[in-house]
């Protein structure tokens, strides 16, 4: 089932997650849910509190940066395969240089701006099957992480941005939170 996607403004976003056991109701079909609703808007990372859950959850699959021709050939090939289910995650690391990539978010539609982050990261997380991982991870599938790992602590891409920046896009994101905007996946609007 495609569930409708919260929109920026709503207090939802802002929650720190809740860590969950595998007691978590109806868990297999919130995921399966997830799924769907992040492939129906074709994003590449979908966070619980982006469906209204506040818990420590989110699924990344980024198989759709496997065409971008500016990636080499091994990095294509790594994530088009590149999906996976964090539950409770951890970040145990943030390393390399600050590098800026052009983000967006189901929750922001329409606006994109370059952010930097770490271009390495490790991280502690269990699966669906809560089977613990502890992974290293660099490039955009660090990057798609990174944004997501910040959804379940309550940040927004467009807090890292400079004030200036934020004070240009403050009426867009007020339009945003009314529904005021042409997007073609079903949405939640705090203002609407
Ligand atoms: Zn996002």
């Amino acid at each position: 089932m495609i569930l409708p996607i919260i929109a920026y403004g709503t207090p939802v976003l802002r929650k720190v997650g809740l860590a969950i056991d595998k007691e978590y109701p109806n868990l297999e079909e919130l995921i399966s849910n997830m799924k769907e609703t992040m492939v129906n808007a074709r994003g590449v990372g979908l966070a619980a509190p982006q469906i209204g859950k506040a818990i420590r959850l989110f699924i990344v699959d980024t198989s759709p940066f496997s065409d971008n021709d500016e990636l080499d050939e091994e990095d294509r090939k790594f994530l088009e395969t590149f999906k996976r289910i964090v539950i409770n995650p951890k970040i145990i690391s943030e390393e390399g240089d600050e590098w800026a990539f052009n983000e967006g978010c189901l929750s922001i539609p329409n606006i994109n701006e370059d952010v930097f982050r770490n271009e390495t990261l490790t991280i502690a997380y269990v699966d669906e099957n809560f089977k613990e991982h502890t992974e290293t991870l660099s490039g955009l599938a660090a990057r798609v992480v990174q944004h997501e790992y910040d959804h379940i602590e309550g940040i927004l891409f467009t807090d890292k941005l400079s004030s200036l920046k934020k004070r240009i896009l403050k009426k867009k994101l007020e339009n945003i939170s009314k529904g005021k905007i042409d997007v073609d996946y079903r949405m939640k609007f705090p203002k609407k």
